[in-house]
């Protein structure tokens, strides 16, 4: 299987894939068989449009992860667009 984004992607290489996705490997746990890049940003709805990451889920999360924030994606409309991605926000949204 290859990756649409191997660059981007850091998982494949040339077209291989060097690791999992998920799990490392660990037992029960399946590698993520390709990356979806097109498909996601068909359905993203994260309206900052300068960003790279639209339709990278993985590096979507990651990114926002490490401030403690969560992907535009979960909040609703009004909530994505004030580009405040706090678990605050989150929570406030989802009580
Ligand atoms: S939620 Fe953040 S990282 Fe994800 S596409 Fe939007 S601006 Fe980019």
């Amino acid at each position: 299987m290859s990756c649409t984004q191997a660059k981007a992607c850091g998982y494949h290489q040339n077209g291989i894939t060097t690791q999992s996705h998920w799990g490392g490997g660990k037992k029960g746990v399946s590698p993520m068989p390709e990356c979806h890049l097109e498909k996601n940003k068909v359905r993203c709805t994260c309206t900052y449009e300068p960003c790279d990451r639209k339709g990278r889920c993985c590096e979507c999360i990651a990114y926002h992860w490490k401030m403690k924030e969560l992907p535009g994606c979960l909040f609703s409309a009004g909530g994505e667009r004030s580009y405040d991605r706090s678990i605050r926000r989150f929570i406030a949204e989802n009580k």
